[in-house]
């Protein structure tokens, strides 16, 4: 079969290749996966369920259910109007939509590294070039050093905080001084805010608030631990958002109409609770790390935390670890560098603890 070239350019994700060497062992400290570990709260699970069985089955609006859009743009306290906001399947949907809507061949977008893998795979879908800005050894992007990567091809700028792989949480300040660059050379962002709820003592600040020209993109997977059910959203300019919608009508169509239903209820869910618990996983698995000698950064928000390897490449000691019964991930999953291993703390206390026992002694 003659595929388009678009699919050799476009990597598989290098997680899997962990879930298959991981196939073999029995009952494994598995801190690879990037989902939470709580349940999706019960008022939304009961008007999914109640939505399926008063039959909201149909496709609703392109744009959104009309009622959860009204409650969106309550939520995010009137910055945005009706024609701003797409309701999208997830913030993978959204980032889909975002890409196509903005990317033309030989294009090039601002990608961080560590990256989260879509952003940089999603370029090479679309045809375009993902040029890297370092946020190595602090995890934080030097906005100077940004500029210094600009070309007149630069057609976007993407940034996620928290951030996956990192944890990093930029503050107000750092973001204006970003934001002042793209102004300086028109340059849309690409904010992905999926893991806003998870701040650890810290304020979260949207890429919105400091800067017009941004597509902010946001779900229910990590906040709402509802990965499988597919519900995002994007608000931002109304030109792109128009583009979006087009594509999206001819792609996802709309987000699972009863799972939009659900939406409503889970925007007036507090899941504050949960988060509190993850801060003191993240104190837990980030104090393990310091004691057992681990060269570590402290995350301020997300659910991972991404040392560095105490020898070799990423990839031989994540062997280690796997032949240790411990799955963690190998940075270059999310960078262009081999020196650094992603740990998922979605895990139940006692196999975080394990998991830094194996740690211990593999250092
Ligand atoms: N963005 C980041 C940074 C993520 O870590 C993930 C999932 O791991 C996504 C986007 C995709 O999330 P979803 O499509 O479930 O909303």
């Amino acid at each position: 079969m003659r595929l388009a070239n678009r699919v050799a350019a476009t990597k598989a994700s290098g997680i899997r290749k962990i879930f298959d060497l991981a196939a073999d062992l029995k009952n494994p400290v598995n801190l690879s996966i990037g989902e939470p570990d709580f349940a999706v709260p019960s008022p939304v699970r009961d008007a999914a369920c109640e939505a399926i069985r008063a039959g909201r089955s149909g496709y609703t609006p392109t744009q959104g259910n009309r009622e959860f859009r009204r409650a969106l743009l309550e939520s995010m306290n009137g910055k945005y109007s009706d024609s701003q906001v797409l309701v999208t399947s997830a913030v993978s949907g959204a980032l889909t939509l975002a890409y196509l809507s903005l990317l033309e061949q030989g294009d090039e977008i601002l990608v961080p590294d560590p990256y989260f893998v879509s952003y940089k795979q999603l370029a090479h879908v679309v045809g375009a070039t993902p040029v890297f800005y370092d946020t190595y050894p602090k995890w934080k992007a030097d906005p100077a050093g940004i500029e210094k990567l600009i070309t007149p091809r630069t057609r976007a700028f993407i940034l996620g905080s928290p951030a996956n792989p990192t944890g990093a949480v930029y503050t107000r300040e750092e973001l204006a001084a970003i934001a002042a660059v793209l102004k300086k050379h028109d340059i849309v962002a690409l904010s992905d805010e999926i893991y806003s709820a998870f701040c650890y003592g810290c304020e979260f600040v949207s890429f919105g608030e400091v800067y017009e020209n941004t597509l902010v993109m946001d779900g229910f997977s990590k906040s709402h631990a509802m990965t499988g059910w597919r519900l995002g959203y994007a608000a931002g300019p109304e030109e792109l958002i128009e583009a979006m919608t087009k594509f999206q009508q001819f792609t996802f169509v709309c987000a699972p109409a009863p799972v939009q239903a659900a939406g409503i209820v889970a925007l007036r869910t507090d899941v504050s609770e949960q988060i509190a618990v993850y801060a003191k996983k993240r104190d837990l698995i980030y104090s393990g790390l310091i004691a057992a000698g681990y060269e570590v950064e402290k995350p301020d928000g997300a659910f991972y935390i991404l040392p560095k390897v105490p020898r070799g490449t990423d990839v031989e000691f994540v062997g280690e670890c796997v032949k240790n019964n411990l799955l963690v991930i190998p940075g270059s999953v999310f960078s262009e560098k081999a020196t650094h291993f992603r740990i998922a703390y979605t895990a139940p206390e006692e196999k975080i603890r394990e998991g830094l026992e194996i740690l211990r002694r593999l250092r």
